[in-house]
């Protein structure tokens, strides 16, 4: 959000996708922009993504894929949120005497709370329009949202230039990846058989049986519930357990706030956490594997149509050839 006082503002979803091996994690970027700043996000997050976004299968891949048409066709823009921005801002123009662009606005609003269903508003805004009826025809703004922007060539030159540098690369990368892939789905039984046996505990670290389906284990902390914000963690693609902390990074020690039990081939949605930076640790129940997520940033803010926040996907995948290493932590950071 910039300070920049414009008649066409829009609330705005884009999305930037992270992988990190061992999980893929998608953010919303959102907010009420004006065009120019609307293009530099869109642009930022398909950079992000395009760098970062790949590195985890499918999942990586799939949300990456989704992100850049996303951001390339202008982001999401939820009409019903829209209609509802710019009657406010039709209104305000109203009050301040700037009767043309109140009816220019308002016409904006109409449209969209007609193609939004929203028949509250629509009466509301005829009811507005008329009373700025002044028996002249409603000067219409340009539209500033057209999808050929300068943002959009952009974006195409990233996938043009991202397309070029692939074909590239592939005459000498086809064997080895081939050869990689092939390497991947025989190395379960090579691990196995080098790693020495974790025994699965009967309790979680407190002493408390885990849940016999996915869920928060009980005896541990379950705090900074004031807020809006979800994590969705997403075990459905694994056949393993996970034993999972979610730990607020706002204190000088980070500390676990929620803790939860996750079944193989479930998810698990932590829900109402209040604004801050947490990271994600877990433990895969099979291997014993101790992980974290990079930081997590949850963001929430008030517009004039109620309360936005974050809601972010955490996609968990097995541990493959020794990539994880990084982001391994140990039996003192869980
Ligand atoms: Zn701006």
């Amino acid at each position: 959000m910039c300070q920049k006082v414009t008649a066409q503002p829009r609330y705005v979803i884009f999305y930037n996708v992270k992988s990190f091996f061992v999980v893929t994690i998608r953010t919303p970027v959102q907010g009420v922009f004006c065009r120019s700043c609307a293009d530099e996000k869109a642009l930022r997050s398909t950079v992000i993504t395009w760098l970062l976004g790949w590195w985890g299968f499918p999942w990586g891949i799939v949300y990456s894929t989704h992100a850049i048409i996303n951001n390339l066709l202008g982001g999401s823009k939820p009409k019903d949120v829209n209609a509802r921005l710019l009657s406010y801002q039709a209104y305000v123009f109203a009050t301040q005497g700037k009767y043309d662009l109140a009816r220019a606005v308002g016409a904006d609003a109409l449209d969209l709370s007609r193609s939004s269903k929203s028949t509250s508003l629509q009466i509301l805004l005829v009811s507005l329009l008329q009373a700025l009826d002044n028996g002249k025809p409603i000067n219409r703004l340009q539209d500033t949202w057209a999808l050929l922007s300068c943002g959009f060539y952009l974006q195409i030159a990233l996938i043009v230039g991202a397309i070029v540098t692939t074909l590239n690369f592939l005459p000498p990368n086809l064997e080895s990846s081939t050869q990689s892939s092939s390497a991947t789905t025989t190395q379960p039984k090579s691990t196995a058989s080098v790693k020495p046996a974790y025994v699965r505990p009967g309790l979680a670290d407190n002493g408390t049986p885990f849940p016999a389906n996915s869920g928060y284990v009980d005896g541990y902390p379950y705090t900074l519930t004031d807020g809006y914000s979800n994590i969705t963690i997403d075990n459905t693609q694994n056949d393993f357990d996970v034993f999972i902390k979610l730990f607020s990074l706002d204190v000088e020690k980070p500390k676990p706030v929620r803790v939860i039990f996750i079944r193989a081939k479930e998810q698990f949605v932590i829900e109402k956490i209040r604004a801050g930076n947490y990271d994600v640790r877990y433990r895969n129940l099979y291997t014993g594997a101790l992980f974290r997520s990079e930081p997590l940033q949850l963001q929430e803010f008030r517009t004039a149509t109620g309360v936005r926040f974050s809601d972010v996907t955490l996609t968990l995948y097995k541990l493959r050839n020794g990539n994880a290493q990084t982001y391994t932590i140990s039996e003192g950071e869980f």
